[in-house]
């Protein structure tokens, strides 16, 4: 079932059961309030007619003689009102003329309220009329003589109780239909966009086309966000694709090299592979470049696992034993650059020891291959409150400010470079540098030298 319908359903649903409940409410009460004038009015009649007969009589007269003195009912009688006044037999002494020679039932139970000095009220059948009647003992000298009954028809009420019902029930049907109509049209108008998103979303992923984007109403509702967040997930996925393509493409670049040097060599060796210093040759060629692929492999197996989402080793840290293997590892590699160790001042954080040590050793690296011999390159450990800053500063060939912003993609190399490597040193240095909370920021300026920081947060212990 679509959300249009079930919304509609809804919708109408719940209107349905308000009117229906509004409807029965105000039948309900509409009845107890007509029912209850109608008593009111019987009531007060027949108090009027038993006052005014009480008036125009002297008890001490009733008694001696047995006679009394009846007013005419038609003053007190209208056309619906019938009124008739009966002794304690049950025989009707008057009537009103409007009962045209009938007359109003008296049964058992009224005579015995009656006895008991108590007006009383009932519905009874009179012919084929449902009449309502109302009872009031005549009292004189604390005896009962008689009674004062006042009778109207029902169908007054009933008539009235009808049309409201007619009118309820029309009227919730009318609305019901007026409202689907109305709830299927503004439901069909609120989710129109909803078809437009899923329609150009559609395309997207029919053309292929990852570029393309949602249009964004320029109401700011749950459909704008909801457009805006699908244009975020397209453009995650266009990075994500658009990097996919890039890495296959930089990884086979990367592998040919190597392959095409060991093929080279393999052939040579086979053709004159007799003279040892040929074979030397060849095989030194031929191992350099299976180290390369290796290191290259083993970066890229590292980078795959970090976008796995691979856990670090986490603990506390002393800064001092790091920085010093790193230095002591430098050193293996320096070739005529001097390292110094600058600043050092003792901090404590929270980290990787091995991952921090490849992020150090990436850039002393870097540091070293990219100065000439002759040039230095000055390892410091600047801490604050809460922060440690390691820089790593050389006096090399710097990197010009156009490819600064670069450095760390993957695959990134400074053109018309003398040394080559992968590209890949600084984006893994900068992806363990984030996965500590840290952050891997590089200055430069060409012919000076550059300086990489990493900045991570002290650990302290609470
Ligand atoms: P690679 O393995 O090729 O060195 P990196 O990701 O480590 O790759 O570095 C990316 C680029 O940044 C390198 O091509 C290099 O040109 C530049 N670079 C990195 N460190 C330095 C540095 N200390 N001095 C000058 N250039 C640097």
């Amino acid at each position: 079932m679509s959300i249009r319908i079930r919304l509609t359903l809804w919708y109408v649903s719940l209107l349905a059961v308000v009117l229906i409940a509004f409807s029965i409410t105000l039948y309900i009460t509409l009845q107890i309030s007509l029912t209850n004038e109608l008593n009111r009015s019987l009531e007060d009649r027949a108090r009027q007619v038993a006052l005014g007969i009480q008036a125009s009589n002297d008890p001490l007269d009733i008694l001696r003689t047995g006679v009394i003195q009846l007013p005419e009912l038609g003053v007190f009688s209208s056309p619906s009102i019938f009124i008739q006044i009966a002794d304690m037999d049950g025989n009707v002494l008057r009537r009103s003329p409007n009962l045209m020679g009938n007359n109003l039932p008296i049964d058992a139970e009224t005579l015995n309220f009656i006895q008991a000095e108590q007006s009383y009220q009932k519905t009874m059948d009179v012919g084929s009329v449902q009449m309502r009647l109302y009872s009031v003992p005549l009292v004189f000298g604390n005896k009962v003589i008689g009674m004062v009954q006042v009778g109207k028809p029902l169908a007054e009420v009933e008539s009235t109780l009808r049309s409201v019902l007619l009118f309820l029930v029309s009227g919730t049907l009318v609305s019901l239909i007026l409202a689907s109509l109305v709830g299927v049209f503004m439901v069909y108008l609120s989710l129109r966009p909803i078809d437009r998103i899923t329609m150009t979303a559609d395309r997207i992923v029919r053309a292929e086309d990852l570029n393309q984007r949602l249009p964004v109403p320029p109401t700011d509702d749950e459909l704008a966000r909801l457009s805006r967040t699908i244009n975020r997930m397209l453009e995650r996925l266009d990075n994500f694709f658009q990097a996919q393509v890039r890495l296959s493409a930089d990884v086979s670049h990367e592998l040919r090299t190597p392959l095409t040097i060991i093929r080279g060599n393999v052939e040579m060796l086979r053709k004159m592979g007799d003279s040892p210093t040929d074979r030397a040759e060849g095989l030194n060629a031929i191992e350099s470049a299976l180290s390369r692929m290796s290191r290259l492999v083993s970066d890229l197996l590292l980078l795959s696992q970090a976008d796995a989402g691979m856990a670090l080793k986490m603990r506390p840290l002393d800064l001092d034993g790091v920085i010093l293997d790193v230095f002591q590892q430098a050193h293996a590699l320096r070739g005529g650059v001097q390292l110094k160790l600058g600043h050092a001042d003792p901090a404590q954080v929270y980290g990787d020891e091995d991952r921090l040590k490849q992020l150090l050793i990436n850039l002393m690296e870097n540091a070293i291959k990219h100065t000439p011999v002759g040039g230095s390159v000055t390892l410091s450990v600047y801490r604050t409150k809460n922060s440690v800053r390691i820089s790593v500063a050389d006096t090399g060939a710097g990197i010009p400010p156009e490819y600064l912003p670069h450095i760390f993609d993957r695959f990134y190399r400074v053109k018309g470079q003398r040394v080559k490597g992968s590209g890949l040193g600084l984006a893994i240095a900068k992806w363990i540098a984030e996965a500590h909370n840290g952050e891997l920021t590089a200055e430069s300026e060409p012919g000076i030298g550059s300086t990489f920081t990493l900045e991570l947060p002290v650990y302290h212990e609470d």
